[in-house]
């Protein structure tokens, strides 16, 4: 038997942390991985590209487990109903190449991109940063919002969205999460919401060269986590921002980003900085309080493994809520596959779906 971790799950380990402290616990398991980054066998990821979205595989492997995930983009599907992400992932253990946890990943993919945008921003942003522009607030932005009230400091969310409901949903649920001292302010436009920001956070979902940050929006000392593009063809900043002379450009796996991130508008050799520097301390994330920082964010394999040790080792402190599924045979005779296809004795354990 495997385990299993569905939506139901992680709805209840959230609830019982507190999605903050959530968060701030994953943050501290991904930066924990990043610092040992040369342990992890690291790939681009594998992406299958459709007029309308993007199906794509995320491998990562330290030696001992194997992670995958399974994720699309669809920006057109919020118009039917649907999700623009979705994911679920696998860990595995080397040794035996047998799977340990089947996840959901579509809610802790939020969950880990607000960890990841919080861990980048505290070694990019200027200290002190209060006010934020969020930029795009659809499925993620409660997540991010979240993470940076809580790792951060952030005290005002500065919200634009094209779609107005977006943002009434995203305030209507603030609302309800009320976290302390945290101001949300509804604005016109995306130049009003980023006038006044330290910190800008886009996570819109168009698939196309979309120019949601122009140069003039932009202040020395602004730091930008860059969320939503991330496929060939689908950026959210235009190119001259990144070719700023006070701009420090932050990646998680270069050569994954130079296929994916904001920079692949740009000559193959732009520099940019791995995010492991920064976190390792061997590169400074700003130099100064004019500098304009940006981490520009596509998600990484590492960040999946990450989230599904972490949903694994809690998940099993409370063994007892756990579920099972059985996704691999358990065979007293490992060559006697096809017995399983036998008729079974009228006591035999039926076979088949999840068990409590
Ligand atoms: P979503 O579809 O739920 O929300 C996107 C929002 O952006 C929508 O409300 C839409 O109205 C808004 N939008 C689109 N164009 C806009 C524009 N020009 N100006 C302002 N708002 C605009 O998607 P989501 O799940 O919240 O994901 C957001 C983006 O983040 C997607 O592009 C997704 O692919 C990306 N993403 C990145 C990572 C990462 O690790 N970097 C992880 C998850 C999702």
């Amino acid at each position: 038997m495997v385990d299993f971790i569905g939506i139901e799950r992680v709805r209840q380990l959230v609830e019982r942390r507190g999605a903050a402290r959530f968060i701030e616990e994953l943050a501290g398991e991904i930066e924990a991985d990043f610092l040992r980054w040369s342990s992890f066998e690291k790939t681009p990821r594998h992406a299958t590209h459709s007029p309308v979205g993007v199906i794509e595989l995320m491998p990562a492997c330290d030696g001992r487990l194997y992670a995958f995930k399974y994720v699309n983009g669809h920006p057109q599907n919020t118009s039917v109903g649907l999700l623009t992400v979705t994911a679920f992932g696998v860990l595995s253990d080397v040794q035996t190449g047998y799977p340990l946890l089947l996840s959901e990943l579509t809610l802790t993919t939020a969950l880990r991109t607000a960890a990841t945008s919080a861990l980048a921003a505290r070694r990019m942003a200027r200290p002190g940063s209060r006010v934020m522009a969020l930029i795009g607030n659809g499925a993620q932005s409660e997540f991010q919002s979240i993470a940076f009230h809580h790792m951060l400091g952030i005290r005002q969310l500065r919200l634009y969205d094209t779609d107005a409901g977006a943002t009434a949903k995203l305030r209507r649920n603030l609302a309800r999460l009320r976290l302390p001292g945290l101001e949300v302010v509804d604005c016109e436009s995306v130049a009003a919401a980023v006038a006044g920001a330290d910190i800008v956070t886009s996570a819109t979902a168009d698939k196309r060269n979309a120019v949601i940050l122009t140069p003039s929006m932009i202040v020395p000392g602004m730091h930008l986590n860059a969320v939503g593009g991330d496929c060939p063809g689908k950026t959210e900043l235009h190119p001259d921002i990144l070719r700023r002379a006070d701009a420090r450009v932050v990646v998680e796996f270069e050569p994954q980003s130079r296929i994916e991130g904001e920079i692949q508008q740009l000559e193959p050799d732009f520099p940019v900085t791995e995010l492991v520097e920064v976190l390792a301390g061997r590169a400074l994330g700003r130099r100064s309080d004019r500098d304009v920082t940006i981490f520009d964010s596509v998600g990484f394999a590492l960040e999946d493994f990450s989230a599904l040790r972490y949903l694994q080792r809690i998940h099993q402190e409370e063994r007892g809520a756990g579920q099972e599924v059985d996704l691999v045979p358990d065979l007293d005779d490992p060559r006697d596959l096809f017995g399983l296809l036998l008729p079974q004795p009228q006591s035999a354990p039926r076979r088949g779906g999840v068990a409590a």
